[in-house]
Order: structure tokens, then C-alpha cells, then sequence
């Protein structure tokens, strides 16, 4: 958990003043710290990559992707994960290198396939036959040879919300443990000429705070990794295992170090193979909230302040579920401060609502906030993940833009959009 800095009370991110950004670019915007994902991309480096030769990291992009971000996560050395033929051009437009790009996604376009090829992605995971099969086409099409994974579905259970759950068995993802299903695959495999298999992939849902799940995971693809050596003679070079380690929202999360996982997951792998007489294949993590998550907030203003008596509080903010869909979506819980009041008690209780035509529009229910006025900036912590990149224009409300904080110094990275942007494509 990232301890909040003040300085006269007022918030500080990264050495920047929080109700002055709040003046210079106007509300609402997302504010991201990128001290903290370098930090977090330092801690990958020193407590796995650097730990365990031979693995790899890529940054799960649909948690929050932009030019910049992609600049940044190049510069750091990790890999990109992206799942769609957007997040891929963004990749492309900001020169990310494409050797260190994983293609995910359970139903690929031709389009996508066809672009994945002429860049030459790192990796595409794949997950159904019907892509396998277009992939092949489109690959001999263009006359190159693509390194894939096998996206499987492990069959197990993660404890989290069942829409951010991923990896057990009645699932859209990934292609089903059973041996028959998996021998089709093999046996198909083997026979296309423009496709190198080198393992398999899993992931299994998303915000956990305990391992068992990988774990378990882990030990079901060393059963599959062994199947496949007996049957199919084919020696897994590479298991990706997926990202969904969990972050801090509020005080209900206790989240664990990432070695906690990748640690779990290594110790778990090396025992497996052991046991089984296999050679312990290379490991790729995909972390997405872990790195952005907690490096975001999303500034706000208070507008209205509305007592229904005996009941609650509402204070309105200058955004919502637009821009913020994941309370109405599953329900998330987020912690908030008012950002120009840090050192005034939390006395009072306030019900954080959108600005939108849906009662549903509430950010945070019974916040505990200093006494309020409008005008006063809200800043909700943790939102640096599946915001931004969830947004919508509901209620024509546009984009809020992305301000950076590095060092004491603010940039805008992405303008907030205008009431012309949400116009350029109508006809
Ligand atoms: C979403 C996703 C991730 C990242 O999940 P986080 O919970 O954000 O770490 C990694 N890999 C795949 C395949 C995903 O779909």
C-alpha cells in the first residue's frame, strides 16, 4: 500500500501538489505516478526476472494503455501484452518493440491475425482451433513463421468477482484440460508448418491477494506439460502464467509482495518437474493492475452537496461511472481523500456520486471525508487500472485527459477529450 504524502495539507504525488494540478489542467483528469510504476517494474526485475534466468515479464496493456505508457513499459524492459488490434496499433504508433509483444484474445479478426503476422508479435497465444487454423492460413499467406502458446484453461476456481474470473472450467478462455480436446490441438500443431509451438499459457482471474489458485494452476500444467512429452514428444520450452496479483483499494485489501506469487509459482513449478522428470520450462508473468493500479488516481471537484435527512449525504463529483465503470460494473470499492483538506479529521460521511441519469452512478458509498464544500478536489485513490481503459462517453461526457507526475514535474500525456473529439467520426 502506497502511504499517501501531504504538505500543508494539501496531497502530494510524486513531489506535485494536488489541488494545484487540480487548478492548472482542470477536473476531472487521471493522475499517474510514474515513480511508482517504475518502482514496481524495478521490484519485477529484482525479485523475479533477475532471481529466476530465463523468465520474462509483460505488462498486461488493457489495464491502461496510451503512447506514453508504452514508452515507459518499452523503457523499463518488460514485454506488452495486448488483446486487440487497438491496443496492438498503439503499441506500433509508440515504437514498441515487437519481438517483445504477446497477442491475446478468444476471438480474434482476420484483421488481427493479419496484423499480429505482419509485425511479427513475439508471441500469439492461442485460444480456440478455429484461430489456430486462420492463423496458420494467414501466416503461410504471408510467408512467416509465428511462435505461439496454448491459451488452457486450468479449471480452477480464483476468489474474486466471477466477472473478473477467468481460469476456471465454464469459462470463454483458453482451450479445455481434458485429454482428448488438448491431443486435437497437439496432433493439429504438429503438422502446420508456420506456426512453432514452445508452451502453454494460463490465467486465472484477476485482484488476488492469495496464490493458491496459481498454485494449483501450475501444478495441473505440469500434468498437461508431461502428457504432451509422453504422447506428442514435444518439450514445453515456455509456461505463461498469466497475471492477477492483487493491489490495495481500500483497508479491506491486504495486498502480498509480487515474489509472494512468482516465488509460490516457481518454488510449486520446480517441484512439479522434478517430480515428474521435466525440464523446468521458462516462466512469463503478465501483471496489469499490479503495475498501473495503485500509480493512479482520478481527481475530481465537488459539486452539489445534498443532505436527504436521516438517510445519507450525497456530494457530486464533475465525472462517474463514465469515466470510472467499475463500482456499477462489479461492484469495486475505492477510498477517496479530499485532497485540499489532508489534515482536517474525517468527521463527517459522504456518498460519492457521478453526474450521470443513472442511480446507479455512485462511486463510493459512506466515504468518511472532513466536513465538505463545493469545490473541494476529491481525489479517488487505485485508479490507475481499468479506468481509463473502461471509459465511455455516456451522457456525452468526454475522456478526462491523463496527467504524469514524475520527480515533482506534471505533463499531460493524453489531452482530455472535447466536445468536437466525441463528434470526429459522425457523419
Ligand atoms: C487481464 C489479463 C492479464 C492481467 O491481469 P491483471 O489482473 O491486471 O494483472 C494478464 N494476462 C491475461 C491473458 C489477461 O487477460
Amino acid at each position: 500500500m502506497v502511504k499517501l504524502q501531504t504538505h500543508q495539507g494539501h496531497l502530494q504525488v510524486a513531489g506535485c501538489d494536488v489541488p494545484e494540478l487540480a487548478a492548472k489542467y482542470g477536473t476531472p483528469f487521471y493522475l499517474v505516478n510514474q515513480n511508482l510504476i517504475e518502482d514496481r517494474c524495478k521490484e519485477i526485475h529484482a525479485d523475479f526476472l533477475a532471481k529466476y534466468p530465463g523468465s520474462r515479464a509483460a505488462y498486461a496493456s488493457k489495464a491502461f494503455l496510451c503512447l506514453e505508457m508504452c514508452r515507459i513499459i518499452a523503457q523499463q524492459g518488460l514485454g506488452l501484452d495486448v488483446v486487440s488490434g487497438g491496443e496492438l496499433f498503439t503499441a506500433v504508433q509508440a515504437g514498441f518493440p515487437m519481438e517483445r509483444v504477446i497477442f491475446h484474445g478468444n476471438n480474434k479478426t482476420d484483421q488481427e491475425i493479419a496484423m499480429a503476422v505482419d509485425h511479427q508479435v513475439g508471441r500469439v497465444v492461442v485460444d480456440n482451433m478455429y484461430e489456430l487454423e486462420r492463423l496458420q492460413a494467414e501466416a503461410g499467406r504471408q510467408d512467416r513463421k509465428m511462435d505461439i502458446l496454448f491459451r488452457i484453461t486450468p479449471g480452477v476456481d480464483s476468489h474474486t468477482h466471477k466477472f473478473i474470473s477467468t481460469g476456471q472450467l465454464d469459462s470463454k478462455f483458453g482451450i479445455p484440460t481434458d485429454p482428448e480436446h488438448l491431443r486435437d490441438y497437439m496432433d493439429k500443431v504438429m503438422t502446420m508448418t508456420n506456426l512453432r509451438l514452445l508452451g502453454f499459457h494460463f490465467h486465472v482471474g484477476s485482484q488476488l491477494h492469495a496464490n493458491d489458485s496459481h498454485l494449483k494452476a501450475v501444478e495441473i500444467l505440469a500434468g498437461i506439460i508431461q502428457r504432451v512429452k509422453e504422447e506428442h514428444g514435444f518439450i514445453t520450452e515456455e509456461l505463461n502464467v498469466g497475471g492477477g496479483y492483487g493491489i490495495y483499494y481500500t483497508d479491506e485489501d491486504e495486498p502480498e509482495p509480487l515474489s509472494y506469487f512468482t516465488d509460490g509459482i516457481m518454488e510449486t513449478l520446480h517441484k512439479e518437474c522434478a517430480s515428474r522428470g521435466l525440464n523446468v520450462p521458462a516462466v512469463t508473468i503478465e501483471p496489469g493492475r499490479w503495475v498501473i493500479g495503485e500509480a493512479g488516481m482520478t481527481i475530481y471537484t465537488i459539486g452539489s452537496i445534498k443532505e436527504v435527512p436521516g438517510i445519507r449525504t450525497y456530494a457530486a463529483v464533475d465525472g462517474g461511472m463514465p469515466d470510472n465503470p467499475r463500482p456499477s460494473l462489479y461492484d469495486a470499492k475505492y477510498d477517496a481523500v479530499i485532497a485540499n483538506k489532508m489534515d482536517a479529521p474525517r468527521d463527517a460521511v459522504a456518498t460519492i456520486a457521478g453526474k450521470c441519469c443513472e442511480s446507479g452512478d455512485i462511486l463510493i458509498w459512506d466515504l468518511p471525508v472532513p466536513q465538505l464544500a463545493p469545490g473541494d478536489t476529491l481525489a479517488v485513490r487505485s485508479t490507475g487500472a481499468y479506468n481509463f481503459a473502461m471509459a465511455s462517453n455516456y451522457n456525452r461526457l468526454p475522456r478526462p485527459g491523463v496527467v504524469m507526475v514524475k520527480n515533482g514535474l506534471d505533463r499531460l500525456v493524453v489531452r482530455p477529450q472535447s466536445y468536437q473529439d466525441m463528434l470526429s467520426t459522425e457523419i
